[in-house]
């Protein structure tokens, strides 16, 4: 029913996040994990979420 992935804010619920640039050679082990980061355009925390 829903085909659109959303990823909500862990923090705030909020759906205004956007992807993240990485930070750092431990974040090219997450992308080798297809494991991305996400910033919240609200509260401003950054979280990790599959890019599937
Ligand atoms: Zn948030």
């Amino acid at each position: 029913m829903d085909e659109k992935i959303e990823r909500p804010c862990p923090k705030c619920g909020s759906r205004e996040v956007s992807r993240s640039r990485r930070h750092g050679v431990g974040e090219r082990l997450l992308k080798f994990l297809m494991i991305v980061p996400f910033r919240c355009e609200v509260c401003n925390v950054r979280f990790f979420q599959w890019a599937l």
